[in-house]
């Protein structure tokens, strides 16, 4: 996958079926499911693949088991189908999760056992394994940091987990590789119509800041938090759908959380679930629920947030963790669907919306990470029915993502490369220094900046440290060490100067600087 091969093919369309706005969970998900039918497809990303929400998941390829807990059996059952084809489809990119939820009350190992069991007979033969109850004995060797004052036991369930920024990364690439260009670093600035009904797209080239017309029979909005801006240009009066809401994760090291078993708390103190989650050998921690007002690519915990999830850590568990011991922070935005006037986002709708314009612009938002196929499938029907465009049948259910292999071994630091990993290893032996590490904490090496660059169109160093690798989101403090010889090697894969060097490790040092406590 290569920026200037895409910008070539860019030129070379005269009219495309399916132009998709937004480069994350969603909109790949439907370039994927576009191109995969045969329609000729674009899409373009402002910024880079994932940047927005897509990275900043918990991480969880799950059912939510919070949704069972409000009754919504259809969402949790159509969620807990798309998990099981997605772990089927991209086993090098996700894997089965045990969990455990401690009980702290009699009642609590029975309430949850039995809300589990259901998910489990709910997956179906998707099933990842078996519900089963524990005795405090039983859950203490399971997480021995668990608090030990009036612990009851616990039940043990399995959900799926996954690397959000490197799946989307794989989902661009399988895109391509179904016939569609894909484009980071272009933003859609507007929409053009000819009789009311929509006829391409507007969009900004922010590496060389060239301007682009790009016809298209039908265009989609799947900008996450930013649909709102995007319907702004069809109508300035429209009314917006999206109310925002913040979730904040914090990463620590693993020695805070010495198991591979992840806890769930089924209920905080705001009546929400919250998540401990060993990734990449540290512990991530979240989330929060807050609803905020305005949208930015950055945003930033509030610091009631990091309390809350510090004080629920502490109160589960021994370790005894304060802001110091974090070693990052990161912060995503919700799109979720307003429902009329309330202040309480929590109780918004987590199920996606689909939305037709008079022009013909379809906008979808809402959802979760793991039912992006089932979104973009909505999607895609949608724009065929009103485009007129032939009817061709979705077979993203059957499709192996880009990388997958048969077998996988997660002891292998380059597992997630799936079928890509091989290319990596050559690099290796051709050029033996790099397979040096860039940081004696992380297994990632040169090679793989070289390949992130030449294979994944990485543009920034924030596209390698926050995206490519997740450094960024691991240890916060130890990216920005490594923003100048990063900026450096790619500078000289990429033909960028001096200047390039400077401008990036200012920028990326200030971005990260977010990121930490
Ligand atoms: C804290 C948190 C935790 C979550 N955890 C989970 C989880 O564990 N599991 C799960 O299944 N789901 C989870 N979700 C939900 C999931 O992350 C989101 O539903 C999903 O990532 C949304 O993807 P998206 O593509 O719709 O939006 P985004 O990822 O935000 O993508 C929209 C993209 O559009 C681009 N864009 C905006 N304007 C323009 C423009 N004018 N031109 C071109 N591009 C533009 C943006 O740059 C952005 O990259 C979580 C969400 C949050 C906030």
């Amino acid at each position: 996958m290569n920026r200037s091969e895409m910008l070539s093919q860019l030129g070379e369309t005269e009219i495309w079926d399916i132009v998709v706005i937004g480069g994350g969970a969603t909109g790949l998900g439907i370039a994927m499911d576009a191109a995969q039918r045969g329609y000729k497809t674009l899409l373009l990303e402002k910024f880079d693949f994932a940047k927005g929400t897509s990275s900043r998941s918990t991480k969880l390829v799950h059912g939510g088991v919070r949704y069972l807990a409000q009754g919504n059996i259809k969402l949790v059952r159509e969620a807990l189908r798309e998990r099981g084809l997605l772990l089927r489809n991209a086993p090098h990119l996700t894997r089965t999760q045990p969990f455990i939820v401690p009980s702290y009350h009699w009642w609590e190992k029975w309430y949850y056992g039995i809300g589990l069991k259901l998910y489990d007979l709910l997956a179906g033969s998707l099933g990842l394994g078996k519900t089963g109850f524990l005795n405090a004995a039983e859950l203490l060797q399971r997480i021995p940091v668990a608090e030990k004052k009036n612990l009851s036991g616990g039940v043990s369930y399995f959900d799926g987990q996954f690397d959000d920024a490197r799946l989307a990364i794989h989902m661009a690439m399988t895109a391509v590789e179904q016939g569609a260009v894909v484009l980071n670093y272009m933003e859609v600035t507007g929409l053009r119509t000819a009789g009311k009904k929509i006829t391409g797209v507007e969009a900004r080239d922010l590496i060389n800041g060239k301007d682009h017309y790009i016809p298209a029979r039908a265009v989609i909005n799947a900008t996450g938090v930013y649909v709102d801006e995007v319907l702004k240009m069809e109508d300035p009066h429209s009314p917006g759908m999206v109310a925002p809401s913040q979730g904040v994760h914090i990463v620590l090291d693993r020695r805070f959380f010495p198991t591979n078993t992840a806890l769930m708390i089924p209920r905080t103190s705001d009546k929400r679930v919250l998540f401990a989650v060993p990734w990449n050998n540290h512990v991530v921690v979240g989330t929060t629920d807050t609803p905020v007002e305005s949208v930015d690519a950055e945003p930033l915990p509030f610091r009631d947030e990091i309390s809350f999830i510090i004080y629920h850590f502490n109160k589960y568990l021994t370790s005894d963790i304060r802001e110091s011991d974090i070693k990052s922070i990161f912060t995503g935005l919700r799109p979720l669907v307003k429902s009329g006037n309330t202040g309480n986002t929590a109780i918004l709708s987590r199920d996606h919306t689909i939305l037709v314009s008079p022009s013909g612009l379809v906008t979808i938002t809402g959802g979760k990470w793991t039912t992006y196929r089932k979104m973009a499938k909505d999607a895609v029907d949608n724009a065929v029915f009103v485009a007129k465009l032939p009817a061709k049948s979705c077979g993203t259910d059957q499709l192996r993502l880009h990388g997958w292999i048969a077998e996988v071994d997660p002891a292998d630091p380059l597992h997630h490369y799936g079928s890509d990993a091989p290319k990596i290893r050559l690099r290796w032996r051709a050029d033996p220094e790099s397979a040096a590490r860039l940081h004696p904490d992380f297994p990632y090496t040169w090679a793989e900046l070289d390949f992130a660059v030449e294979e994944e169109m990485a543009m920034t160093v924030e596209d390698l440290l926050a995206r490519r690798m997740r450094i960024l989101f691991l240890d916060a403090s130890a990216a920005i060490a490594l923003a100048l010889p990063v900026a450096e090697r790619m500078a000289g894969l990429l033909g960028n100067h001096e200047a390039w060097i400077e401008q990036q490790v200012i920028s990326f040092t200030q971005t990260a600087r977010g990121y930490l406590p």
